[in-house]
């Protein structure tokens, strides 16, 4: 005769059985890995663009039945704003094209993880499926910091999959900090005449 499980056993079996959909869904994603990275390669392009202005370079792509439906890159200096994220504008973009503040059936695609207000939009948004280039350790809200993407106790969460086309993404935003300290680096030696540098480095 079956024993009645205790709650424990409930909530770890509701636990076990939603972490292997979790796999499911990981696994039905390696599979379609290149309409992924198509789609990546366009959230990359879009970060170019941000780079062009002197930005970080982050770009990001919103996709509804096979199209792209919004579109943005950061531009925080240039826009002189806070929110000029790559996904804020995206999902403004996203949901102007819907006419719905609901992106329910949508894909956003980012270059590198969302920090806390763009990865808060996500979850505002619904949007269910979240593709992420490479992570930000030191203020990533996709797992790095927090994980406000599939936090269980907030009535929404994405599904999350991390490291698409990776390498690219992680090697646009090193590109641009190494040129960015080079500029820095120039921009000093210029401000400090030959000379009194001289002088400093003998006293
Ligand atoms: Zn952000």
């Amino acid at each position: 005769m079956s024993r009645v499980r205790t709650e424990e056993e409930k909530a770890a079996a509701r636990a076990a059985s939603k972490e292997a959909l979790k796999r499911k869904w990981e696994l039905e994603q390696e599979e379609n890995r290149s309409a992924h990275e198509t789609y990546m390669r366009e959230a990359l392009r879009q970060a170019k663009r941000a780079a062009a202005l002197g930005e970080t370079p982050i770009g990001c792509v919103i996709v509804h039945e096979g199209k792209i439906i919004g579109r943005g890159y950061n531009r925080r200096n240039t826009d002189k704003s806070t929110l000029a994220h790559a996904e804020i504008t995206a999902i403004r973009k996203a949901c102007r094209a819907l006419g719905d503040w609901r992106l329910e059936d949508c894909a956003l695609y980012v270059t590198l993880e969302p920090c806390q207000m763009c990865a808060g939009a996500i979850v505002q948004a619904r949007i269910p499926e979240v593709f992420i280039g490479c992570m930000n350790a030191k203020a990533g809200c996709a797992g790095s910091v927090y994980n406000l993407l599939e936090e269980p106790a907030f009535n929404h969460q994405a599904k999350v999959c991390r490291g698409v086309l990776e390498e690219e993404c992680s090697r646009m935003m090193k590109v641009f900090f190494r040129d960015l300290r080079l500029r820095l680096k120039t921009s000093v030696e210029e401000a400090v005449p030959e000379k009194s540098r001289d002088k400093r480095m003998n006293e």
